[in-house]
């Protein structure tokens, strides 16, 4: 497991404890969904979570009792048939699947992006990026968090290649410039966190023009 390319321990257990921001959460349930072996630690945790809150608060409702009749209800509705109206891009991993999207924008040569209407925190938002192989973004640090998960194709920064699965936790901290080294475009999920800063005299030239 390369440590570089997973979420911190200190964002997996947020997850897990149902206490990281939601359009991190979005990124983060992108990145299990490509990754069972995380996605299995994760579930360890929460039901360790689970366990220890049940030990310490009595519940008048077994956990057995309430999905028993959660099943009761489906079945007699008919609910477990409806499912939620799906997007546009069935490439995406099930938890983006659910979201609505926006329009593609075109935000440079060979770089576009689209919202994902996942729920905000404050100015982090949700964002599908795409970019061209041999394309890259312009070299830019951050307001706050950054965090990317690659759904297609790969891209390299200065320090480290990221695939599918992998996940890029950037921030105030981090001056880079994302280039695309697979042969296919590279899709990834964003959570991004105000906008992104250009580097450089050209940058500052593109900044009004750049708006994620
Ligand atoms: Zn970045």
């Amino acid at each position: 497991m390369n440590l570089a390319h997973n979420p911190s321990e200190e964002r997996l257990l947020a997850y897990a404890a149902g206490s990281l921001s939601a359009p991190e959460a979005v990124v983060v349930a992108a990145h299990l969904a490509l990754r069972p072996a995380n996605d299995e630690w994760v579930h360890t945790l929460m039901s360790v979570g689970g366990s220890l809150l049940e030990d310490s608060e009595p519940s008048p409702l077994s956990n057995g009792a309430l999905a028993d009749a959660m099943a009761r209800i489906e079945t007699d509705t008919g609910v477990c048939d409806v499912r939620p109206a799906l997007n546009d891009m069935p490439e995406l991993p099930e938890p983006l699947r659910r979201y609505a999207l926006g329009p593609w924008r075109w935000l440079g040569p060979g770089v576009r992006a689209r919202e994902v209407h996942a729920p905000r925190d404050g100015n982090c938002r949700v964002i599908l990026l795409k970019i061209d192989p041999g394309r890259s973004t312009p070299r830019h640090t951050h307001c706050g968090v950054e965090l990317t998960c690659v759904l297609q194709g790969a891209y390299a920064t200065e320090t480290a290649t990221f695939g599918v699965g992998d996940l890029e936790e950037a921030d105030e901290d981090t001056l880079h410039q994302p280039r695309v080294v697979s042969d296919i475009p590279c899709l990834c999920v964003v959570a991004l966190d105000g906008e992104i800063q250009l580097d450089g005299w050209l940058g500052r030239l593109m900044q009004p023009f750049v708006k994620l």
